[in-house]
């Protein structure tokens, strides 16, 4: 299976136990709508390269189904 990751930004290519993770929770106190989704926190994947973050999943899609 394959399960690397590649950073969206500098196009880096890596194993998963390459990038560091982080719960960017403070992402979150900007908007209290979002507080209650607290249980599936989207986990921030830094990447070692350019160390920038970014998700692994899509959390912008279920932003802009809100509107
Ligand atoms: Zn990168």
């Amino acid at each position: 299976m394959d399960n690397r990751i590649k950073c969206p930004f500098c196009g880096y290519e890596g194993e998963p136990k390459d990038f560091e993770y982080m719960y960017e929770s403070v992402l979150y106190m900007t908007n209290h709508e979002v507080l209650r989704e607290e249980r599936e926190r989207p986990v921030l994947v830094i990447c070692p390269r350019c160390r920038k973050g970014f998700f692994l999943e899509d959390p912008y899609s279920r932003i802009k189904e809100k509107g």
